[in-house]
């Protein structure tokens, strides 16, 4: 026994584990996803709805939670949950529901699930970054295809990488985040319709959008609807969505570990759910809200603007980063999507917030922006 040790660890160094001779050389040379530190910030970074549950529906999770079961492991399918699910969020009758600790466990899970020997993720750029990094995580290999200057998908070049690379799995941000904007319809069907794989639409940002995959979800062999509780004000909750056919459900749901929808979660989300208008009733607050925030920033000097269907918006500014560096001097934390990708050159995103937050965000924007272009001279 005294010589067996596991044949692929590196024991030069006299058989001391480091992290350099044990884990994936890929995993030394990544970079930490960082998360920045908000403590009494005002925080309009992480798309978070401002308003908080209203106190009747507290009141209900307070009753609830105290009573919750904590001593024992939750309900593994989430059954109850799940039924409530698909009669509150317009789920199709045909169509199965996989929960996840957020969505970015459904996207991990996705990703584990395709990632034969060779398997290609494949998404659009700028989009989400939990695509390229659970796709990396699991050992596939991501292929980002460059959006156009307008943030459209450039056809061509999606359709000759799908032909290149033959995906197993594509993700389609709808709308797009850091960008705001809604795809083509008729598009995504037709990189539906011409897959090789899997087709994932991202609703992350539906309660704003005012269109959906959803109703259709289950039309094609090949698509799945992913959506989230996160942006619609249950952020620290954590609870995806994915929907879709049975056959794609049932084999995906072998990948998801038994309890990741804990008591706490299933429980605060069952409530949230039966009161789901006090949040939809926010939702069409911040809608309200992003319209006034996007024609004020609109008329800000120097300030560019993109559309949003979602609850931030995307805007350029000469000097993005020193502009962003001055909010958070005053206390405002944005975020600063400039060096993230070429298409976001001097790009920052604004969280959609209440109207007195976003009163003094565009307050403080104005007066930076207005020494900005004193100090370079106009
Ligand atoms: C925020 C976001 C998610 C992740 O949501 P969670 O459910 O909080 O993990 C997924 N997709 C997109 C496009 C997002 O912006």
């Amino acid at each position: 026994m005294g010589d067996r040790r596991p044949v692929s660890v590196d024991v030069r160094n006299h058989g001391q584990a480091s992290p350099e001779s044990v884990l994936r050389p890929e995993v030394l040379g990544w970079k930490a996803y960082h998360v920045p530190d908000s403590a009494g910030m005002l925080k309009l970074d992480a798309m978070e709805n401002p308003f908080g549950m209203e106190a009747s529906v507290r009141q209900i999770l307070a009753d609830v939670l105290s009573n919750a079961p904590i001593n024992r492991y939750p309900d593994a399918g989430a059954d109850v949950l799940r039924s409530l699910m698909k009669r509150t969020l317009e789920i199709p009758e045909s169509a199965e529901i996989l929960l996840g600790n957020g969505s970015d466990e459904l996207i991990q899970i996705l990703c584990q699930a395709v990632a034969r020997p060779g398997a290609v993720v494949l998404g659009v750029e700028p989009s989400f970054v939990m695509y390229r990094i659970s796709a990396a995580i699991a050992g596939a290999h991501y292929v980002g295809v460059p959006l156009s200057a307008n943030f459209a998908i450039d056809e061509s070049a999606l359709f000759q990488a799908i032909e290149e690379h033959r995906p197993a799995l594509i993700f389609i941000a709808y709308p797009n985040n850091p960008t705001g904007n809604l795809f083509d319809d008729d598009l995504i069907r037709r990189v539906v319709e011409r897959a090789p794989g899997l087709v994932v639409v991202d609703e992350a940002y539906h309660a704003f959008a005012g269109k959906s995959w959803m109703p259709q979800v289950c039309a094609w062999p090949n698509l799945l609807v992913m959506r989230t509780l996160s942006k619609l004000g249950l952020a620290g909750l954590r609870l995806g969505y994915l929907v879709g056919r049975p056959e794609w459900i049932d084999q995906l749901d072998k990948v998801r570990l038994p309890y990741n929808i804990n008591v706490l979660t299933q429980l605060a989300a069952k409530v949230s759910l039966e009161n789901l208008g006090v949040l939809l009733g926010q939702a069409s607050r911040i809608v309200q809200q992003r319209g006034e925030l996007m024609t004020a920033l609109s008329s800000i000097p120097g300030v560019h603007v993109f559309p949003s269907e979602a609850n931030f918006v995307t805007f350029r500014v000469s000097g993005a980063v020193a502009v962003f560096e001055a909010l958070r001097e005053n206390r405002i934390l944005i975020k600063c999507l400039h060096g993230a990708h070429p298409l976001l050159a001097d790009c920052l995103r604004v969280t959609v917030g209440s109207a007195d937050e976003n009163l003094m965000f565009l307050d403080a924007l104005r007066r930076i922006t207005s020494l900005e272009v004193s100090r370079h001279g106009g």
